[in-house]
């Protein structure tokens, strides 16, 4: 048996034991080895039999004065029932359906028991305890701290200890060590086969927190090694050179109806320099909501189209295609540039030179694509689709880059059928949610950073602002007043309507069912977009336009709706969270959310940014089911600070990195999750990466490590 033996070859596991194994992702010794406890039980100190509490889980240590089994004939299950006394008292303890039991506890022998005290028929019992034999040598499961494992449905915790216990003792001392042995040393970290054990056994608190700590270096260092070994590599990699045409750029800055800010100018510059050179770009817009990112965006794709390349632009929503589709046509004008349109279901455009948009039908559209007759095609997912061919596709822009996961991105980028040499488009992402520092520094290390800094001139903080259930129709009678001024409102409702049932098995389906009645009372008093459609546009505002807008609308329904609104014919658009990224609608200063505490702060911070993107002064109102105090702190939060870059690093205190924008779906492990909170750890491993990059690029002297890379890299699924 060495590490890379099948877990069903371990003693004792079995077939089936290493099927629930393998849900766990856990087929080999190194998997189960590796699968730590998430957290530990005190049963070190012993509890005189007189002093345990009810409801309580306790270690005793006590003699077997009797012990039995029986079979209840009703129910059919077996009974073990003992009785145990320590110097104390005696105390009743119950086991069922263990039937074995008597054959290896018997009468007089010394025990140690761990279990919850209960009260039954026949007074206090202790039920179902884990128990050792006192004179049993190696303790795993009483009178120690007791390692927890993630529970799991057929792996129990208790059996993990027993697997495990014996496994570490055969492994012992015999875990190749994937540290650089100078690391070990400079960071006073655990080695390997100390922490494996501690990690599993430990003796005390303290040294497990150090076996963690080692292995949260470690994963860390994995991440670090991994993305920075990928950066030095795409910087090999070979891309058109795209010549930055300053007099180009020049003409189109002129043609805007604005002066860029500061940090457009210096974002953009950026950006085209990089496209100058022969190795691809990746980097990352970051902008606050409303700092103008897309204008960016379109001076690099103007530039790379006039060198002679397509580009393609993608956005996570059709809406959000769809707007970007018609401002990118209107600030091409004059250009002569062809714009593509490809959403997904009914939508097929295009912009013809300085004309307006008509509709071609998909296949044309795919045709003149890969002809490279369209110069930039704008859509959402369905770029992705295998059909999508490019002729000679130069830059790949990614709006709201969050929002896609890495093989879609990687997708995109192989669009491209053009070159013989290789070469590799462009990668121009673009958020709002800013990345903490910590995760800028880890998972997304591979990317350039861009930012801007700085809103357009003239903008006032958006005023945010919790309301009252008895401040409701002050708020509507606001709103009035601001549409009276010729302003537009948003109102934005959690759900799109009371499907009752249907949603609530959805809701059920991912939290057990034994939720469902909790799920049930957690959306009561939820608004719903179509009874709030209803009431808002009969009994509160009759007088003015509103309308509903929802995800499940057919595509030409939204797209007017959201023309509609952008051309002033609606007053108030009453929309799910559809609107939550991206849309511009420059008139619009009331953002008014409902049950507020459904959201997150990210989300949270996106609608606001809905408005406020003119010059007139905005609002953004919070409506809560809860009541105030309960949702206080991530709307606090929110009212506290209207930057977003404050506000992810707030976000990240207060719902850890885990749950930041998607995070969790890169499959890192706990523990390099947990350290993703702290700085200067992350800059710790860091710096410990680039070091050791810089001395060995290709890690020759470091087989395991390189192993281990390999290994964690077809775990966890990186940017
Ligand atoms: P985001 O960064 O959120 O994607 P957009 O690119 O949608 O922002 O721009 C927001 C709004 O600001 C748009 O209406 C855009 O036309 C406008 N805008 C962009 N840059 C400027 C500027 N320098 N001055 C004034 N308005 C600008
Ligand atoms: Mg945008």
């Amino acid at each position: 048996m060495n590490l890379a033996t099948p877990v069903k070859e371990i003693p004792r596991v079995g077939t089936n034991y290493a099927k629930r194994l393998a849900k766990l992702e856990i087929k080999t010794v190194y998997d189960l080895i590796f699968h730590f406890p998430h957290r530990y039980e005190d049963f070190s100190k012993i509890t005189p039999i007189s002093r345990l509490k009810l409801n309580e889980t306790s270690c005793i240590k006590g003699k077997i004065l009797e012990i039995k089994t029986t079979r209840t004939w009703k129910r059919r299950i077996y009974l073990t029932e003992a009785l145990v006394e320590d110097a104390t008292a005696a105390i009743k303890v119950v086991w069922f359906n263990q039937p074995y039991l008597t054959k290896t506890l018997k009468k007089g022998e010394e025990v140690y028991l761990v279990g919850k005290v209960m009260i039954g028929k026949g007074g206090a019992f202790l039920s179902n305890p884990s128990y050792e034999k006192t004179d049993k040598k190696d303790l795993v499961h009483t009178a120690r701290l007791v390692p927890i494992y993630p529970e799991t449905a057929g792996l129990s915790s208790r059996w993990l200890r027993y697997i495990l216990r014996p496994l570490l003792e055969k492994f012992e001392n015999k875990i190749p060590e994937i540290l650089p042995q100078e690391l070990i040393k400079q960071q006073g970290l655990l080695p390997i086969n100390e922490a494996v054990w501690q990690v599993h056994f430990p003796d005390s608190i303290k040294i497990a927190k150090e076996a963690q700590k080692r292995f949260a270096f470690q994963e860390l260092f994995l991440i670090e090694l991994f993305v920075l070994r990928e950066k030095l590599r795409m910087a090999k990699e070979k891309a058109v050179p795209i010549p930055f045409n300053l007099e180009l750029i020049q003409r189109f800055t002129k043609s805007l109806p604005f002066k860029l800010t500061d940090a457009q100018k210096k974002a953009a510059w950026r950006i085209l320099k990089n496209l100058e050179r022969p190795y691809p770009m990746n980097r990352l817009l970051q902008g606050d909501v409303g700092s103008g990112k897309t204008v960016v965006a379109v001076m690099a794709a103007l530039n790379t189209i006039r060198a002679g390349w397509q580009v393609t632009f993608m956005a996570p929503t059709e809406i959000l295609a769809n707007q970007h589709f018609q401002s990118v046509a209107r600030l091409l004008r004059g250009f002569r540039i062809d714009v593509g349109l490809l959403t997904g279901k009914s939508d097929r455009w295009i912009s013809k030179k300085l004309n307006d948009p008509i509709e071609i039908s998909r296949q044309k559209l795919l045709q003149r694509t890969k002809e490279g007759k369209i110069d930039i095609l704008i859509g959402t997912h369905a770029l992705i689709q295998d059909k999508v061919k490019f002729k000679k596709l130069g830059l790949v822009v990614l709006d709201e880059q969050h929002r896609f996961g890495v093989k879609q991105r990687a997708k995109l980028l192989s669009k491209t059928n053009n070159t013989t040499k290789k070469e590799i488009p462009h990668l121009l992402s673009m958020t709002a949610t800013p990345i903490p520092r910590t995760l800028a520094l880890t998972i997304y290390g591979d990317l350039d950073l861009s930012l801007i800094d700085e809103l357009p001139r003239g903008r006032k903080q958006v005023v945010t602002k919790i309301v009252r259930p008895e401040e409701r129709e002050a708020t509507y009678e606001f709103i009035r007043q601001e549409i009276k001024k010729g302003r537009q409102a948003f109102i934005i409702c959690p759900r799109i309507e009371d499907s009752g049932a249907q949603d609530l098995n959805l809701i059920a389906a991912f939290q057990g069912n034994s939720n469902r009645t909790r799920a049930l009372t957690a959306w009561q008093g939820v608004k719903t977009v179509k009874e709030e459609y209803e009431r808002l546009s009969q009994k509160v505002f009759p007088e003015l336009k509103v309308v509903m807008l929802h995800g499940k609308m057919p595509g030409k329904e939204k797209e007017r709706v959201m023309n509609n609104f952008k051309n002033k014919k609606i007053d108030i658009l009453v929309s799910t969270s559809v609107v939550e990224v991206g849309v511009d609608i420059p008139n619009a200063t009331i953002m008014m959310i409902e049950g507020a505490e459904r959201f997150g702060l990210a989300q949270l911070h996106q609608f606001r940014g809905r408005v406020g993107r003119a010059t007139y002064q905005s609002y953004c109102f919070l409506l809560t089911t809860q009541p105030y105090q309960k949702s206080s702190r991530r709307l606090r939060a929110l009212i506290k600070t209207t930057n977003g870059f404050k506000l992810a690093e707030d976000d990240l205190k207060i719902r850890g990195p885990g749950d930041f924008s998607g995070v969790r779906q890169w499959g890192i492990p706990d523990l390099a999750m947990a350290s993703l909170a702290n700085l200067s750890f992350v800059e710790t491993t860091r710096n410990a990466a680039l070091e050791l990059l810089h001395q060995d690029l290709k890690l020759k002297n470091y087989p395991y490590l390189k192993a281990a890379i390999k290994r964690f890299g077809k775990k966890v699924h990186l940017e």
